[in-house]
């Protein structure tokens, strides 16, 4: 499960190098515009999807990169993800107390992918 949390971490880091494609069209956005005053904006010259102006360039871009989807997305493969430790917490707790016929099921529970 950790491994999947990295992967997603990665594909939705903050990348203040690079700007994502547009969340709304796909294009390929790298407009930055500065509105003085350390203001910036990222804007879609596509379909004209903005950000608001953001102090500084890292936070406008930080803005554009971040996806209302992806961080939803993240939120629910965290929860996810505890809620199966949990349910593996309770499985090992009552592992090795078991019927042998329970022990068979809470052993493949526990390890899904070996064969029993
Ligand atoms: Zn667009």
């Amino acid at each position: 499960m950790t491994d999947i949390l990295t992967k997603l971490a990665a594909l939705t880091r903050k990348d203040t190098c690079q700007l994502l494609p547009c969340p709304s069209c796909s294009a390929k956005c790298d407009t930055l515009s500065a509105h003085g005053f350390g203001n910036y904006s990222v804007k879609c010259f596509n379909c004209e999807l903005q950000t608001q102006q953001h102090q500084g360039q890292d936070a406008a871009i930080a803005a554009w990169n971040t996806r209302l989807l992806e961080k939803a997305l993240i939120a629910l493969v965290q929860e996810a993800a505890g809620e199966i430790e949990r349910l593996q917490a309770a499985l090992r707790a009552v592992h090795g107390r078991c019927t042998p016929e329970m022990e068979l099921v809470v052993a493949q529970a526990l390890n899904p992918t070996e064969a029993v």
